[in-house]
């Protein structure tokens, strides 16, 4: 049996989801005007209603994707085409969705303004949002260290020059609650897997103005802002997911945060010289470390043999190794952060789980030290 400590890279689906799914399967085009096709356009609504409901805004403003990716692209390369000041404020601890898109964006000779990140993993010195921007856009919650952005400042002081502000909220959806009308960013990212629903469907919020500008073309669904038959069951899916995660979600952070505190309190008091990447404010379920010494995908490997199933948290470190952008941008070196690893908790995680990973993760760092100080 194995022990999953990857709920931050993506989620088993919620059985509500599955029966959503299911009942929701056999929807044709809800863009057809007769009698089936305004059938798929009721579920379709009513995952939208709902969707609208829980994340405080109004259906319209509710856009179904195919992924977190795909929302991320179209809101910064959208928000960025919507505007002309040819100049876009990002961090350097994003995810490969925006940073990836932040860089083409650069290639297409944009002045691109990334705050600093301190050793704690949040930016601070917010004063490159001073002056205006197409697009000022900075992640809810980090996916490696859970660290969460002061967001609010954010889009105040983004907010003061006019600049439209992307949220990317992929970590936090279903597990933090918030109001995106009452926010103030003009978008926000969204992916069902992180929450129990589907993977290949994802949401953008997206304010009617300033709006992001099309990055693809076609039949105008979506209000045009991501043309394509929208896949119902996946929307149904993705609205019954995130209603359930987020009624469990107050109990849910409060159990996971004390199993996530014991399995830190574990590991520093068994393992020497640890380093610690998630500090508060962070969301209760991630606990990122580094092991210097060792390297992050022998650890990965190690702990797989015994059934442990834990990443290094960054996307486009797995089989490369290297160490993460972030850990790169808190200042840490490719010494120290090179062996690093996610714990990533969520609903299905036990007591049982904890034993289990500090039982076994100290001969783990022991034996991954030994070879890398003979190699
Ligand atoms: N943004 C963040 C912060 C993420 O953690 C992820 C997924 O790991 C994404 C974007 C991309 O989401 P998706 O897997 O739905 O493309």
């Amino acid at each position: 049996m194995s022990h999953y400590f990857d709920y931050a890279a993506t989620q088993p689906m919620r059985q509500c989801a599955i029966d959503a799914w299911v009942s929701a399967a056999a929807s044709l085009n809800p863009g057809a005007q007769y009698a089936s096709g305004r059938r798929a356009r009721s579920v379709l609504d009513e995952a939208r209603e709902t969707v609208a409901r829980l994340l405080g805004c109004e259906p319209i403003e509710v856009i179904f994707t195919s992924s977190g990716t795909e929302s991320d692209n179209i809101a910064v390369q959208g928000l960025y085409r919507a505007g002309s000041h040819k100049r876009v404020v990002s961090t350097p601890i994003e995810h490969p969705a925006i940073k990836e898109t932040v860089s083409y964006l650069a290639a297409q000779g944009a002045q691109v303004d990334l705050l600093d990140v301190g050793r704690d993993g949040r930016i601070h010195d917010l004063s490159a949002l001073d002056s205006p921007a197409d697009v000022a856009t900075c992640m809810w919650a980090n996916n490696e260290t859970g660290v969460i952005q002061p967001i609010d400042e954010f889009i105040a002081r983004a907010s003061a020059v006019d600049t439209p502000v992307h949220i990317d909220a992929v970590q936090v959806t279903g597990k933090l609650d918030f109001d995106f009308d009452s926010l103030g960013a003009a978008t926000l990212a969204a992916s069902a897997h992180k929450f129990g629903g589907p993977r290949g469907i994802g949401l953008l919020l997206a304010r009617r103005a300033p709006a992001p500008q099309p990055i693809a073309f076609g039949g105008g669904q979506e209000r045009g802002i991501r043309p394509g038959t929208v896949d119902v069951a996946s929307a149904a899916g993705l609205a019954a997911a995130l209603d359930e995660s987020l009624r469990e979600s107050a109990a849910e952070s409060v159990r996971v945060g004390k199993l996530r505190d014991r399995l830190r309190e574990g590991i520093l008091a068994s393992i020497d010289n640890v380093l610690l990447n998630s500090v508060e404010p962070c969301l209760p379920s991630h606990l990122h470390v580094s092991f210097p010494g060792t390297d992050g995908d022998s650890l990965i490997l190690l702990l797989d043999q015994l059934g442990i199933e834990a990443s290094t948290g960054s996307a486009c470190h797995a089989g490369v190794n290297r160490m993460s952008h972030v850990l790169e941008a808190m200042g840490i070196t490719e010494h120290d952060g090179l062996g690093s690893l996610r714990f990533s908790l969520g609903r299905g995680t036990t007591e049982d789980d904890i034993d289990f990973v500090l039982a076994r993760l100290p001969e783990v760092i022991d034996r991954a030290r030994s070879v890398s100080a003979l190699g």
